[in-house]
């Protein structure tokens, strides 16, 4: 039976002319097996990070990196017209809005530069543009083998509030609009190539889901038009074990939860957007993560409950360069409202807490913040607690860098006694202090800080652990 199906490609997926090739082969032999296919797409490769880096030049009057920037873009995008050998009308089809593109690029630097400043709209309006034009190269390639395809911008299908750089989906209306935009097409056996990354707010004005979010905009498409999987290609076999870059014998997962996914996404598993697992997880949709350049393979699968390998132990991460702050002293034995106080002093310096852990002594509290925002964080928390530092109810506010934090994921620490034992005996025996842990009401992950020496041998030591399963 025919499933329906959304394939969202990277930016790697569709960095050149051949990439697009390789996308389009995949979707057009997808779609020949039977299945109705609804294909979102990122910007080629680095054309966001060029579109935002002429926004910032922009307001700094350097005109000439604008034009350096917008030539890169204008030619990127012509060498893959080319090499896709696009004649004729198809040739108009993809180039005349990819030209329109860059002339709203132009006018929208030249107002940066006037006003030399760029709001979070203005940033949306440009970053945006990137998947306005490569979705027409995409849908051009597709045509070329057969599929009826049309560039759909996702600005008439995704619907968001107005959180410029960080928009939030609007479901209900996102279902209503998918209905209208892309159900028709499917039904037809037609392919919409949908933007990535983009929506735009009730007012039509575009907004950004945030950098990366095009993983999510695959799961949103996916929640709104009730597909059966939702398949996200990139440039890796899928999510592994751990950083092969620091790690010996990383294997590539079969399949794990959601929320395995979300923890490892969240602490530094590059592989998804880490907000792309939570419209899939309302819906009950699969995500696979599969790879454009080895398309035969299985790829990981991300669903409900997965029970596979490695004693239930999935992944470890690390998140480096951080700095584990301790507010100690016996005077805030029993007291309330020290850890909101502190938090909220945290918080007004727009500083994000990777970690929390408090003994139940009561008698100090750390947490870890990225290293750079150590000393304004411990600057905040003097001035709120200085009556109590100079009653020495507070002893000391202090901070310890550089840490790490090192996290082990598995559903197994959940259901399996014993595991917290194993994590902390392999470091053990390896003579590795651990400074802090923190153990996630998911019972999905166990957090641990360790001084940065140890950093690679600890990560190590813990993979030894799942790969032994
Ligand atoms: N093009 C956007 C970015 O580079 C979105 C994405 O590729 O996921 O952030
Ligand atoms: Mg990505």
């Amino acid at each position: 039976m025919g499933q329906r199906l959304v394939l969202k490609f990277g930016g790697t997926s569709v960095g050149s002319a051949e990439a697009m090739c390789q996308a389009a082969e995949i979707v057009r032999s997808v779609q020949a097996d039977g299945h109705e296919v609804a294909v979102v797409t990122s910007a080629m490769s680095g054309v966001t990070d060029l579109l935002l880096g002429s926004a910032h030049a922009a307001v700094k009057g350097a005109r000439l990196t604008v034009v350096e920037h917008t030539a890169a873009i204008r030619t990127r995008h012509e060498a893959a017209a080319d090499k896709l050998g696009l004649r004729g009308d198809d040739r108009h089809l993809v180039l005349d809005p990819i030209t329109a593109r860059l002339s709203e690029l132009s006018l929208l630097c030249d107002a940066l530069g006037v006003l030399g400043e760029a709001s979070p709209r203005a940033l949306d309006a440009v970053g945006a543009l990137g998947e306005r034009m490569s979705v027409h190269l995409l849908a051009a390639a597709l045509r070329s083998r057969g599929v009826t395809a049309h560039a759909v911008d996702a600005a008439r299908v995704v619907r968001t509030d107005d959180t410029f750089q960080a928009a939030v989906p609007l479901m209900e209306d996102t279902r209503r609009l998918a209905a209208v935009e892309l159900l028709p097409l499917l039904a037809a056996h037609e392919v919409p190539v949908i933007t990535g990354f983009i929506g735009a707010t009730a007012d039509g004005v575009v907004t950004t889901l945030g950098r990366g979010g095009s993983d999510y905009s695959g799961a949103i498409v996916g929640a709104a038009i009730d597909a059966d999987e939702v398949w996200i290609y990139t440039d890796v076999d899928g999510v592994m074990t751990a950083d092969p870059r620091v790690v010996r014998g990383v294997q590539t997962l079969e399949s794990l939860s959601y929320l395995e996914m979300s923890e490892l996404a969240y602490f530094g598993a590059k592989v998804l957007h880490p907000k792309t697992i939570r419209p899939a997880l309302e819906r009950g949709i699969p995500i696979r993560i599969k790879n454009t350049f080895n398309p035969t393979h299985p790829g990981t699968l991300v669903v409900g409950r997965s029970d596979d390998g490695g004693g239930g132990l999935k992944g470890v991460t690390a998140i480096r360069a951080q700095s584990l702050v301790t507010i100690a002293g016996r005077g805030m034995l029993g007291v309330p409202g020290i850890a909101a106080r502190a938090f909220g002093a945290v918080a007004r310096t727009g500083t994000s807490v990777s970690m929390i852990s408090q003994a139940s002594s009561e008698q100090s509290i750390c947490f870890l913040v990225a290293e750079k925002s150590a000393v304004t964080v411990i600057e905040a928390l003097r001035t709120e607690f200085h009556h109590e530092l100079e009653r020495r109810d507070i002893e000391d506010i202090s901070s310890l860098d550089p840490v790490v934090i090192v996290t082990v994921v598995g559903g197994a620490i959940k259901r399996t006694p014993g595991v917290a034992g194993r994590v902390f005996g392999a470091l053990g025996t390896d003579g590795i202090n651990v400074i802090a842990i923190a153990m996630g009401s998911s019972e999905c992950s166990i957090s641990l800080v360790v001084a940065s020496p140890d950093a690679d041998r600890s990560v190590q030591r813990l993979h030894d652990l799942i790969v032994a399963g």
